[in-house]
């Protein structure tokens, strides 16, 4: 097997765990029903496996197991909470508030919501990446509907407070939804502390299967009403129909099962990980942490180089680790992270940016190869003279001890 970059790209995505995968096996196969079928065993046993799931993500953000709606991700997931409140309650008034720094996938459904009609307030976000939540009370309108804030940021890792956010909307009576794809697993969600009304979770970021995610919904205090964004037979009661897929059911239950039992224990081991990391990088001069040093996840670093171009950054870590840089490339355009110019950044700095993702199945001796490797290219690039090319410092690292 020829040697691979070491994968710390953990908040695009994350392996499948294997006790995760081999929880999943048997309903491919053996246990294959519809779980709408409840005339016969085949439907009952995956019906009983959906609803286990369904217990184990209710009692993670201590919600009911009728609170929770699956969907194919959480892109479907934040598409079905803005979306259809949006649309149920639109009578009531047409202002929803969210906040520059927010995943596509919440920020696309509101663009569009705002072609239809819909006022969209945009909130900044201070140097850290936080909301200030005296900008969020002065957005508040009496036509506000929905405020979307979400719960840790997948680029700059950067925990929101969740529940003083809660309080206010309850406060005013607005809807609260959070995007916690990065979150769920990896810290402490509770809806009912925190009045949370709607929560977007996915299982791929948590060593679960891609393609499965699930909306909590609240039923109580208030009773959330949404207009479903997929119509056919009225499966998971009539706010998103389609076939329940079992085996990705089963599969997302497990990965938050092993995250929440591991929780406490994985944030430290890397909570250290992260610090080790940026211990070695800050020797540098010029580099600089984006995000609040405490509030985000354990497993998030991003940097940004002062003195090196971006594009030669990356292409000089990409031999030796699998990492995501600040400038989102589409097929045809390179625009700067729009998360990193939320900060205040530079264009240069926020294209000059590294996103370390570390996860479950990194070492500290990955650590420290990751380490040396991006001091030296960021010193070649600085000065090309200083030393071999990082691409030839590669080979050294990596070869096996003998
Ligand atoms: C990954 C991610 C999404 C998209 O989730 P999918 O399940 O891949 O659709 C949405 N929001 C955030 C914050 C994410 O990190």
């Amino acid at each position: 097997m020829s040697i691979r970059p070491i994968y710390l790209d953990c908040h695009a995505t994350t392996p499948v765990d294997e006790r995760v995968l081999a929880a999943m096996l048997p309903y491919f196969t053996e246990h294959f029903g519809n779980p709408s079928s409840i005339s016969h065993i085949y439907g009952w046993e995956t019906e009983a496996a959906v609803k286990q799931t369904r217990e184990i993500l209710a009692a993670a953000i201590n919600a009911t197991p009728e609170e929770i709606v699956f969907t194919s991700g959480a892109t479907e997931a934040n598409n079905l909470a803005i979306k259809g409140v949006a649309e149920a309650y639109f009578k009531k008034g047409q202002h929803i508030i969210t906040v520059a720094t927010e995943h596509s996938a919440v920020i696309d459904p509101c663009n569009y919501l705002k072609s239809l009609g819909f006022e969209i307030t945009i909130l900044p976000v201070q140097k850290d990446g936080l909301i200030d939540l005296a900008e969020l009370k002065k957005a508040f309108r009496p036509e506000t509907i929905l405020v979307s804030v979400m719960a840790a940021n997948n680029e700059i890792g950067v925990l929101q407070p969740l529940a003083e956010i809660g309080e206010m909307c309850h406060e005013h009576n607005i809807i609260f939804h959070t995007d916690a794809a990065q979150a769920i697993g990896k810290i402490p969600l509770d809806v009912q502390a925190m009045k949370i009304d709607l929560m977007s979770l996915t299982a791929h970021k948590v060593y679960g299967p891609k393609g499965i995610g699930a909306l909590y919904v609240r039923r109580r205090n208030p009773r959330v009403q949404l207009a479903p964004q997929q119509h056919g037979g009225g499966h998971e009661r009539g706010m998103r129909s389609g076939t329940l897929y079992p085996p990705q059911i089963v599969g997302f239950g497990k990965a938050v099962e092993i995250a929440l039992a591991e929780q406490a224990t994985e944030t430290q081991r890397l909570t250290q990980l992260r610090q080790s990391l940026w211990e070695q990088l800050s020797q540098v001069e010029g580099i600089h942490l984006n995000g609040h040093p405490q509030e985000r996840l354990a497993g998030n670093l991003n940097i940004s180089v002062e003195g090196v171009d971006g594009a030669a950054l990356l292409l000089g870590l990409q031999p030796v680790m699998a990492v995501s840089s600040g400038s989102a490339c589409s097929s045809a355009t390179t625009a700067p992270s729009h998360v990193l110019t939320a900060l205040g950044h530079s264009e240069q700095l926020a294209y000059a940016s590294v996103r370390f993702g570390i996860g479950r199945f990194n070492t500290q001796e990955e650590i420290d190869i990751v380490a040396k490797h991006t001091i030296a290219t960021i010193q070649s690039l600085r000065n090309p003279s200083f030393m071999d090319s990082p691409v030839k410092k590669r080979q050294s690292d990596l070869a096996p001890a003998d």
